[in-house]
């Protein structure tokens, strides 16, 4: 059995790699166990907001990372599939009101700027946990590779079809949101920054944001059965023709991204748990509270997580009573988020004509303070730095 460390970290996922980069800053013993070969993330873009960049900050990753690398969010729209805005909100004033920017990302560039707070001898990679075992004193771990590791205690964050979860919990099914989403990045030139855009129309739905002045990425969605699958050719033929009208360059950058290149995601969240921790385990990120993208708050919500447990795991030396404490300023927040965010989906789905001509009398009705007041709701931190 290897030597015992303090804390262990299953999975190496922007959860995971921000607790490490937390508890190495306070001198907490760690390692993370991490699955993958090796640490990467997918060639997708990630929507990162304010309650997430300002813990971002803390651990290192600030203004200098987002200038090279991150397009600010100035506006939020959304639009209709012909061209028309609906709704437009000044993102600038919640920003100031908060404190910290709001940006875009291509997400390896996120992935690889935390993991550069993490010394590389604590990471073990091609350890994929099989099972956990608690005892009154610590946490033993069996990896598929038939080593096993000893902690003090263990985090979860391993993401969607969390092992960690399961071990606590019992084995259960994420539920489907009958939605699948494609992601791209395209080379394109664009001229109008800084806008983040929801396009929707009768059923699917796009955004087309830009990244920096070269690249672009973009993602849409439509009504699917569950594990459905084309080849890339086929994917891509099939989402130019759903797009082919659109608006706002959204035919033009799926044609613009190569084949293999386009990701395909079927959306998910999980009911609440009644907790997240049992013993000397928790969990978080999307381990915790997975969500649909509809709110872009996923990696956030999984960001700030990491923070606050980073913190508590310093002041608490008794994992239940900081796991308590986590529990009791994040959980709350979290389920409020993963159930808007599922409802924001739904609206945004809807393919009868009446229900779009609605909602989209409502979303051109709303006032812009209404909007901005939902989304400060949704990316104000949930607890003090
Ligand atoms: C289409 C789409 C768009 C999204 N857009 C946004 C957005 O704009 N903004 C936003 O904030 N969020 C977004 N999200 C959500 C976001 O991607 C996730 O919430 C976030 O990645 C969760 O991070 P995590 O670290 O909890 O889990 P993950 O990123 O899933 O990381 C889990 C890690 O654990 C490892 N692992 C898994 N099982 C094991 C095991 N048994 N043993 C060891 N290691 C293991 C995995 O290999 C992985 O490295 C989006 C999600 C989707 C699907």
């Amino acid at each position: 059995m290897n030597e015992s460390a303090e804390v262990a970290i299953l999975g190496a996922g922007i959860g995971g790699l921000t607790l490490a980069a937390q508890l190495q800053s306070r001198n907490i013993p760690f390692r993370v166990y991490e699955q993958a070969p090796g640490l990467s993330e997918i060639g997708a873009g990630l929507g990162l907001w304010s309650n997430a960049t300002r813990c971002l900050s803390q651990i290192g990753v600030g203004e200098s990372f987002w200038a090279e690398h991150g397009c600010e969010v100035q506006s939020a729209e959304i639009a209709s599939a012909s061209g028309r805005v609906l709704s437009h909100c000044d993102v600038r004033p919640v920003v100031e009101k908060l404190g910290t920017r709001s940006y875009v990302v291509h997400r390896a560039d996120l992935h690889r700027a935390i993991a550069g707070k993490v010394s590389p001898e604590s990471i073990e990679l091609g350890k994929k946990l099989v099972c956990l075992e608690q005892l009154d004193n610590g946490v033993v771990l069996q990896f598929a590779d038939g080593s096993r590791s000893s902690a003090a205690i263990a985090v979860g964050a391993d993401g969607l079809h969390s092992r960690v979860r399961a071990g606590l919990f019992g084995e259960d099914a994420p539920h489907y949101s009958g939605q699948t989403c494609y992601r791209g990045i395209a080379q394109r030139e664009i001229d109008e920054r800084h806008v983040l855009r929801e396009i929707q129309g009768k059923g699917p739905r796009a955004a087309v944001i830009p990244l920096d002045d070269r690249r672009v990425y973009w993602w849409t969605t439509e009504a699917a059965p569950e594990g459905g699958c084309r080849s890339p050719e086929d994917e891509k033929a099939h989402l130019l023709a759903l797009f082919a009208d659109w608006a706002f360059g959204v035919p033009e950058v799926i044609a613009a991204t190569p084949a293999d290149a386009i990701l395909r995601n079927d959306l998910y969240d999980r009911p609440p748990l009644p907790s997240w921790s049992r013993g000397r385990v928790t969990l978080l990120g999307d381990a915790a509270h997975p969500t649909t993208p509809n709110l872009g708050q996923g990696a956030c919500m999984a960001i700030e997580d990491a923070y606050c447990l980073g913190n508590l795991l310093e002041r608490d030396v008794e994992p239940g009573a900081a796991f308590s404490r986590y529990e009791s300023i994040r959980k709350r927040h979290c389920e409020g988020i993963v159930k808007a965010s599922r409802r924001f989906g739904w609206i945004g789905g809807w393919s009868d004509p009446l229900a779009v001509r609605l909602r989209e009398v409502l979303m051109a009705t709303t006032p812009e303070f209404a909007v901005r007041r939902s989304l400060e709701k949704n990316i104000a931190p949930s607890f003090s730095i």
